[in-house]
């Protein structure tokens, strides 16, 4: 499990920082890629990376400000002559359906795969066997929401030799044990998967945000996550003009990530006012707060290893 960032400025495109566009990737997971957010030219960085646009499977945008979503109907259109044939759904604030819709309708795109468009509400936005996606609203002017992804936990691995040893033979019966299941043998013994299991492997807690200033939701989102992204607009001292513009500082951000009990915090989403030199110092004004803290970069990826 990788982030990956394929665009980390506020605002307008600059030299140095593409608009947003976050690429979260599980591809040994499950083969899958999926994007937060489709600013303008997200297709363009992609080219630069490994990322197979065939393999986005679902696309979750935080807002409908135009930095967040002007890349996303040339990407989707793209996708179709890339090989891209397997369902792909975009999750969003309402709005998303029709800005799709009128995009792709008035330029006479049709994609040769099935697009799934749903607007969400506060919650639990998807759920499978493997993850479970939280949304809440932040506080950024207009709807915005902050994504929790949790990885569910893994049960342990069965210990097959040592049901061997017990007299247990291979079949049926190791994938009951495996799932958790007390069984009964022929003799009357009883098999109690704890013994027979080895330890659960903890899921991991990836929580990306989109625009917003400090605010609760965030820290709820954020609770023990092994990464926080969160947005980082404005430098430490700039609180006003942050709370003014619906944005955080450093320090905010920092904050957060402190109160939630998070292991890594990455900014995003810094203005182009801050050049290339001012970048270690927004770090140092969150690690004075939370050590753990790195500032994104277009083309940067942070690896979440298992817990
Ligand atoms: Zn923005
Ligand atoms: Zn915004």
């Amino acid at each position: 499990m990788d982030v990956f960032f394929l665009g980390t400025g506020a605002g307008m495109p600059a030299k140095l920082r593409n608009v947003t566009s976050i690429a979260l990737k599980l591809l040994e997971e499950r083969g899958a890629v999926w994007l937060f957010d489709a600013g303008e030219a997200t297709q363009h960085q992609i080219l630069h990376t490994s990322i197979k646009p065939r393999r986005i499977e679902k696309i979750f945008v935080t807002h409908l400000h135009g930095d967040h979503i002007y890349g996303l109907p040339g990407l989707l259109s793209s996708r179709s002559f890339q090989g891209g044939e397997s369902e792909v759904t975009v999750y969003g604030p309402k709005g998303i359906k029709e800005y799709i819709h009128v995009s792709l309708s008035l330029s006479q795109t049709y994609l040769k795969y099935s697009l799934k468009v749903v607007e969400i509400d506060e919650g639990v936005i998807f759920e499978d066997e493997q993850f479970l996606v939280e949304a809440r609203l932040l506080e950024h002017g207009i709807p915005s929401y902050g994504y929790r992804v949790v990885e569910k936990d893994k049960p342990g691995t069965l210990l097959a030799d040592k049901l061997k040893e017990a007299g247990v033979q291979p079949g049926p019966i190791f994938k009951r044990i495996k799932s958790g299941e007390s069984v009964v043998l022929e003799d009357g013994r009883v098999i109690e998967p704890g013994e027979f299991l080895g330890p659960a492997q903890k899921g991991r807690v990836v929580t990306i945000l989109g625009d917003t200033r400090y605010c609760e939701n965030a820290l709820v989102l954020a609770k023990d996550a092994d990464l926080l992204v969160h947005e980082a607009t404005f430098s430490k001292g700039e609180e006003q003009l942050a709370h003014e513009y619906f944005h955080s500082t450093t320090n905010q951000a920092a904050k957060i990530a402190l109160k939630a009990g998070c292991k890594q915090l990455c900014l995003t989403h810094i203005s182009s006012r801050y050049d290339r030199n001012a970048w270690r110092e927004l770090v140092a004004e969150a690690q004075g707060i939370f050590r753990n803290t790195e500032i994104s970069e277009d083309f940067k990826e942070i690896h979440i290893s298992n817990r």
